[in-house]
């Protein structure tokens, strides 16, 4: 219900602003086009003054200070440039997204099966530390047409959240199965789950449940997961009980 209410809201200012613009003569979609520019140019030009910021408070943290307070002070400032600087990476992917179509992007040939597994290694050290027993099975080979630093990208963040969002003595698992004509990479955690009024507002671009916690995220991350799919023909699709569990579904279209 909840999610309805919003959803009307938006549109009703998507029309307000429409017609503003209207009367000044400018078409919604110039006006869009232009958003995203900008968002594209401050992105990039975040990036210079954010690396050195980074490097400075990480200079002063490691350096021979002791006084408790600026060693925090300098640590802060080392885990917000991080988090300041992976938001304009994933704003950076997001505006590249928007100019280039399907065309724009190169796909080939690719075992998903073998993909989502080889990606999923990388994250086994992580779940160790977080005491999370991460299952990784690989499944028959999966054929689909994927730009392959893309889904990679993809399937290893939709994992990263299954145990950023687990608590230790839990389990993850990653597999990739074929049915039909689709090849389907499947995600599961029993982690804190997402309530069904929030379910589907997690896909958009900066939303956050109300259960995240404040720990690092931009609610950026699955939006670009699902254009990713989006982008070569498939759906991504997420199950969750609040605190139970949530399972994601990469969907591909088989070759
Ligand atoms: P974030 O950077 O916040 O993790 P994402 O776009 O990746 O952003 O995810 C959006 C939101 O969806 C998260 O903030 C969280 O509320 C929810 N979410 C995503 N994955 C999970 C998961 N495996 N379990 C519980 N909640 C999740």
């Amino acid at each position: 219900q909840q999610f309805r209410e919003v959803h009307l809201n938006r549109k009703d200012e998507l029309g307000m602003l429409a017609a503003g613009l209207n009367r000044m003569g400018i078409q919604l979609s110039d006006y869009i086009q232009y958003q995203k520019q900008f968002v594209s140019n401050v992105s990039h030009e975040l990036k210079t003054p954010l690396a050195a910021i980074k490097g400075f408070s990480q200079y002063l943290y490691e350096g021979e200070d002791e006084d408790e307070e600026l060693q925090r002070i300098y640590f802060h400032l080392v885990n917000e440039s991080d988090r300041l600087t992976r938001l304009v990476n994933e704003l950076l992917m997001l505006s590249r997204f928007d100019k280039a179509g399907q065309d724009g992007i190169d796909a080939e040939k690719t075992d998903l099966a073998q993909l989502a597994a080889g990606g999923a290694a990388g994250l086994r050290a992580k779940a160790d530390s977080k005491g999370i027993e991460l299952t990784i099975r690989q499944g028959p080979p999966a054929f689909v047409n994927v730009n392959q630093v893309l889904m990679s990208h993809a399937i290893a963040n939709v994992l990263d959240n299954a145990i950023k969002y687990s608590g230790p003595g839990t389990r993850v698992s990653i597999e990739t199965l074929v049915r039909e004509q689709e090849a389907v990479v499947r995600i599961s955690d029993q982690g804190i789950g997402i309530s069904a009024d929030e379910l589907t507002r997690v896909q958009e671009r900066f939303y956050r449940a109300s259960n995240a916690g404040g720990a690092g995220g931009t609610g950026l991350g699955l939006s670009i997961c699902k254009e990713i799919a989006e982008k070569f023909g498939g759906h991504l699709d997420i199950e969750s009980q609040l605190g139970a569990g949530t399972t994601v579904y990469i969907r591909l279209p088989l070759l």
